[in-house]
């Protein structure tokens, strides 16, 4: 026995009911489920560009739309090197075939955002944001989803793209993972800048882009190794001198630990149980001198301009090596102006951050 809707073959999930047999593993997923998606008119072109990509980009963008309607195709794109546009090309080519394409990503607020931004590259298009709070509209040409929303496409996507599958909650969850198998009837797209082996193992045509739009490198951060306390004394000394008058994001490895220093050191702080995330956020951006202490609920998804950052116990084990990459990544974004560095606390040199170095000084070197 198979459950159509999330794959399970385990009979300890199955029970019978009153009105036949019950999948206890998906049971919870109980909305509208879509019968067919609006259909796609044939035109000459889809897309309008906001600018121009660069030659990287282009190189990387054709070799997706060529791939990517025949094959699974692995983009592994630094953070920052503007992944979106790369799969822009490849949308168009699957519309001009009248096929329908899901993308699907991590967390509900870049569902939002990116929806808002694709509607005004794709405007003759139905773009649609599916996610908790917004699923009044399940139809459209071109559909942005959260992986909890997956269920409601069984078999309706030609082309889903996973954006950041090394990401929570995707990474690892095997429900997650079934219901995308569900919803994807021909190929998967993953863009993302930390793979982990076993998507580079499977069966995908892995395409890279090394560099960011500006060309310059990535940051490779300081490493200091030193007694716990002492990465205190270090932090202070940055945070009220050297870093005095720049914008920095000071990451920690447990929610207790930002609320211990956000008390002693004053300063506003961001994780999973603060209440008022956005305005935090909104105080941080405005402030160029702004500094905030946050888990690593930020360490994917946001960009600051011109930002500073310093990990506090970066050898812990919260942060493994693709948290590293994404938390070094926020510095040295913007196109203008080439500002900002990254700091790594710790009492030892974890393996993670050996790799994380690695990782980085090999994008530098291609
Ligand atoms: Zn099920």
């Amino acid at each position: 026995m198979k459950c159509e809707r999330c794959l399970n073959e385990n009979p300890l999930y199955f029970y019978e009911g009153t009105r036949g047999i019950y999948c206890r593993r998906c049971i919870h997923l109980g909305g509208h489920q879509v019968e067919s998606l609006l259909e796609i008119d044939v035109k000459d072109e889809y897309a309008t560009m906001p600018f121009e990509l660069s030659e990287d980009q282009k190189r990387v963008s054709k070799l997706i739309a060529k791939k990517g309607l025949n094959e699974n195709v692995l983009v592994e794109a630094v953070c920052g090197a503007g992944k979106t546009e790369l799969v822009i090309e490849l949308i168009e080519k699957a519309f001009s075939q009248k096929l329908h394409v899901g993308w699907m990503i991590a967390r509900r607020q870049v569902v939002l955002q990116l929806a808002q931004r694709l509607e005004s590259i794709f405007v003759d298009q139905k773009v649609i944001a599916v996610c908790e709070g917004y699923t009044d509209v399940l139809e459209g040409h071109l559909v942005l989803l959260t992986a909890h929303q997956l269920y409601r496409y069984p078999q309706k996507f030609d082309v889903l793209i996973v954006d950041e599958p090394d990401a929570f909650p995707f990474k690892n969850n095997d429900l997650l993972n079934d219901l995308a198998k569900v919803a994807c009837k021909n190929t998967k797209i993953y863009l993302t800048a930390t793979p982990d082996s076993t998507l580079i193992n499977s069966n995908v045509y892995h395409v890279f882009l090394h560099r960011r739009p500006h060309q310059r490198d990535l940051v490779v951060p300081q490493v200091i190794i030193t007694w716990k306390w002492c990465q205190y004394l270090i932090l202070i000394v940055y945070l009220f001198r050297i870093y005095k008058d720049e914008r920095v994001l000071i990451f920690v490895p447990t929610i207790r630990l930002a609320k211990r220093l956000s008390t002693w050191l004053r300063l506003p702080m961001i994780t999973s149980q603060s209440e008022n995330q956005q305005d935090v956020l909104l105080d941080f951006d405005r402030n160029d001198k702004g500094k905030l202490i946050t888990t690593t609920i930020l360490e994917r998804g946001m960009t600051f301009e011109e930002v500073y950052v310093i990990v506090i116990e970066s050898n812990h084990s919260v942060f493994d090596e693709a948290s590293l990459v994404q938390i070094s990544g926020r510095v040295g974004r913007s196109f203008e102006k080439e500002k900002g560095e990254c700091i790594f606390l710790g009492s030892k040199k974890s393996q993670a951050i050996q790799k994380c170095l690695q990782r980085l000084r090999h994008h530098n070197s291609v």
